[in-house]
């Protein structure tokens, strides 16, 4: 079955785009919504770019009252809603509709409370991650969780995707990270989850929250954790000779018990475009090398970092590097992560793919996927978080050839099904967007399927909040081949398609 990245299906409704934009012209500030064709054009699409969609409109409100009183009016008209942070993400989750609203939190950016006694603090959600990080940091504080596009994604965002990044590994993803968040429903109505307390009675809905992909509610306040700085941090850089053995050496080092503040992979086609890029100082002949961190007290970190290079040599390093001073640790750092615009150098177009598989399969889905690259004829280029098992491979192909687009596509789906055959899933942390919407129909069950559109309902019974996302209807699993019809018998006929 062919792979496509599609338009999400969007919810028919027969509102007037005029009355509906008098209405909310009437609750947002004079420049707050956009509706001309060159305005909405720089909204059709997230980092996803091979998915575009115009806006039918995009309202960009500065207070919590003005996103109730778009979400209320757009509820009131059955107009469907995308909510937007900055538009970083990878998996088309802030694709517009073309019938639809695109609510932008953008403007919502204020840092509202820093409780350095309590080490949290409140934001709004068009906050940018690493300027949280930035605001602590006089008081020896910093919020962990990463993403490489930290310097533009939005916290907002990054509870929606319940965003990862290069610490996570010890630190915890956003959903461990994040203590409270306040969120409007689409009816507008304002519902507070988690708390300040260590544990809170009933069921844990902030979790469920984390990672929802905007289609539960609107985030309009976060409260975060923060930690305290390490006061010393060093990373060694090991190179390999195959891929195959850098894999293996990630296991080695998990199974040992260390837990590293960071654990990275890169491949050869990486260690060079990085290098060229940015002279970080990588081996550019290793086939791949692993980056491994190490922080906490100067005592725990000197250990560690001997037991860690034993374990490296061991597991079949040819170099082990340990970074003399936090310049050459950051000049490590700087080439990892300029390793996205690196690729950007060396291909005309590349595809990021995030799929999450068992550690111990690394060095088996590495080549795995070296395979379906060649079946494929697109060079793959590897680096990801190896420490949790987040693969994201990048397949390079040039969209200006005539079916390599649809190519890459292909080879992206069978990645992730490789992974999902590996006992593994398809995000990592990019999310399900419309992008691996159907590969969910190959991982779960029809019955899963029900009970995730069941828990939608139950936040948003109008099916109005970013629909199309994340979640497939089971008419789309049943087209896309992958609900399992035995001699015409439908599975679970009781259950309603939707
Ligand atoms: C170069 C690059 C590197 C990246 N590296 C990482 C990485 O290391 N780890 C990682 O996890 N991700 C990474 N990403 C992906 C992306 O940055 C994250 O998914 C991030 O969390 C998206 O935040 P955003 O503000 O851009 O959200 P958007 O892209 O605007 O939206 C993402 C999703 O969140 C929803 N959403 C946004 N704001 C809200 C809100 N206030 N309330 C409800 N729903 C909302 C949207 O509807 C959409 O479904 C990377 C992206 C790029 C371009």
């Amino acid at each position: 079955m062919p792979y496509r990245i599609h338009a999400a299906e969007s919810v028919p409704h027969a509102a007037s785009r005029e009355a509906l934009a008098e209405r909310l012209r009437a609750c947002l500030p004079a420049d707050g919504l956009l509706a001309d064709a060159e305005l909405l054009r720089p909204y059709e699409c997230d980092g996803l770019t091979m998915a575009r969609q115009m806006p039918w409109l995009v309202a960009l409100p500065e207070t919590v009252e003005q996103v109730a009183a778009v979400l209320c009016s757009c509820s009131e008209f059955g107009v469907p809603v995308v909510a937007r942070g900055a538009g970083t993400g990878l998996s088309g989750g802030a694709l517009p509709l073309e019938n639809g609203v695109l609510l932008s939190l953008a403007r919502l950016n204020r840092i509202l409370e820093l409780d350095t006694l309590n080490r949290t603090a409140r934001v709004q959600p068009g906050v940018r991650n690493l300027a949280i990080s930035e605001t602590a940091a006089p008081h020896g504080l910093y919020y962990a969780p990463d993403p490489s596009s930290q310097i533009a994604c939005s916290i907002g965002g990054n509870v929606a995707e319940n965003a990862g990044g290069v610490h996570c590994l010890k630190y915890g993803l956003t959903v461990h990270n994040v203590i409270e968040v306040t969120m409007l429903t689409m009816e507008g109505e304002c519902v507070t989850l988690g708390g300040r307390g260590l544990d809170g009675p009933g069921y844990d809905l902030l979790a469920l929250v984390c990672g929802s992909e905007g289609l539960l509610g609107v985030v309009v306040e976060v409260v975060v954790r923060l930690l305290p700085k390490p006061p010393v941090a060093r990373t060694l850089l090991a190179a390999f000779a195959s891929i195959e053995a850098a894999g293996a050496a990630v296991a080695r080092i998990i199974s040992a018990g260390l837990i590293p503040a960071g654990l990275e992979f890169m491949d050869n086609a990486i260690i060079r475009a990085a290098e060229d890029f940015i002279q970080a100082g990588y081996p550019i002949e290793a086939a791949a090398i692993l980056l491994c961190e190490l922080d906490g007290t100067a005592e725990q970190v000197a250990a560690d970092l001997e037991r860690a290079e034993g374990l490296l040599r061991d597991g079949g390093a040819t170099e082990v590097r340990r970074s003399s001073g936090e310049a050459e640790r950051l000049k490590f750092w700087a080439g990892r992560k300029s390793a996205f615009p690196a690729v950007g150098r060396i291909a005309a177009d590349y595809y990021c793919m995030d799929g999450t598989i068992p550690r111990r399969k690394l060095a088996d889905v590495l080549q795995r996927i070296a395979a379906l690259s060649a079946e494929f004829g697109l060079a793959v280029a590897n680096v990801f978080h190896a420490g949790d098992g987040n693969l994201h491979p990048l397949i390079l192909f040039d969209a200006s050839q005539p079916g390599e687009q649809d190519r890459a596509e292909s080879l992206g789906a069978r990645i992730l099904e490789c992974c999902i055959e590996a006992g593994g899933t398809v995000t990592g942390e990019h999310g399900v967007g419309v992008e691996k919407i159907n590969q969910m129909c190959v991982q779960f069950s029809v019955a899963e399927l029900a009970q995730f559109h069941a828990i939608k309902r139950a936040f948003d019974p109008a099916g109005l909040l970013n629909p199309g996302k994340a979640i497939p209807s089971l008419a789309r699993c049943a087209e896309f081949g992958a609900l399992h019809v035995h001699h015409g018998q439908l599975p679970h006929p009781q259950l309603e398609r939707f």
